[in-house]
C-alpha cells in the first residue's frame, strides 16, 4: 500500500517556509490506518523481543503509540508538554531554534529494567525524540527502539538518537 499518497503536504504551516506533512489525511483512510498500525506493529514484533512499554510524546505520538502498545501487548506511556500531567513528574529541557522546550513524564511510569519503545509521527531534527529518550533511560529503562511512522531525511534527526534501532516507514 502506497502510504505517502496519504500523507497531504501542506506549504508554510506553522510558519512560512516550511512544508508540513499532514498525516489527518492517513488517520482518514480506514486501509491507511489500519495498514500503518499493523506494519508498525509487525516490524516491532520482528525487531524487539518483549516490549513492556510504549512510550508516546504528546500529541501525535499518542494516536499511533496506543494501538501499537495493545497490539504488542504493552502498556502505553504518555510523554507531555508542561503542567498537563497530574502526578509527581520528572522533565527534561530540550533546545529549539529560539528557546527551549520542556517534556513530562509521570515519575512512577517508569523504572529499573523496563523494555521500551519509544513512538511518534515523525522526526524531523530529532530534538524531541532525543530528551525524550533522556527521559527513559533516566529511570533505569532499556530503551529498546524508536518507531516513526515519517522520517524527513537530511535533518541530523537519526544522529541525534541513542544507537539502538530505529524503524520509520515513510521517508522524505
Ligand atoms: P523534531 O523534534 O524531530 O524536530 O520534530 C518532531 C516533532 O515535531 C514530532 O513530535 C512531530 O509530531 C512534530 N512535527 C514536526 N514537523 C512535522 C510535520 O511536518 N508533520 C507532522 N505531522 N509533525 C511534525
Amino acid at each position: 500500500m502506497d502510504l505517502k499518497s496519504l500523507i497531504r503536504d501542506i506549504p508554510d504551516f506553522p510558519k512560512p517556509g516550511i512544508l508540513f506533512r499532514d498525516i489527518t489525511t492517513l488517520l482518514r483512510n480506514p486501509d491507511g490506518l489500519r495498514h500503518t498500525v499493523d506494519t508498525l506493529t509487525q516490524q516491532c514484533k520482528d525487531r524487539f523481543d518483549k516490549i513492556d512499554y510504549v512510550v508516546g510524546m504528546e500529541s501525535r505520538g499518542f494516536i499511533f503509540g496506543t494501538p501499537l502498545a495493545y497490539q504488542l501487548g504493552a502498556g502505553f506511556i504518555p510523554v507531555r508538554k508542561p503542567g498537563k500531567l497530574p502526578a509527581a513528574v520528572c522533565r527534561v529541557e530540550y533546545e529549539l531554534e529560539y528557546g527551549v522546550d520542556r517534556l513530562e513524564m509521570h515519575e512512577d511510569a517508569l523504572g529499573e529494567g523496563c523494555r521500551v519503545l519509544i513512538v511518534d509521527d515523525l522526526i524531523a531534527t530529532g530534538g524531541t525524540a532525543a530528551a525524550t529518550a533522556q527521559l527513559v533511560q533516566q529511570t533505569g529503562s532499556e530503551l529498546l527502539g524508536f518507531a516513526f511512522i515519517i522520517e524527513l531525511q537530511g535533518l541530523g534527526g537519526r544522529e541525534k538518537l541513542p544507537d539502538v534501532p530505529i524503524l520509520t516507514l515513510i521517508e522524505y
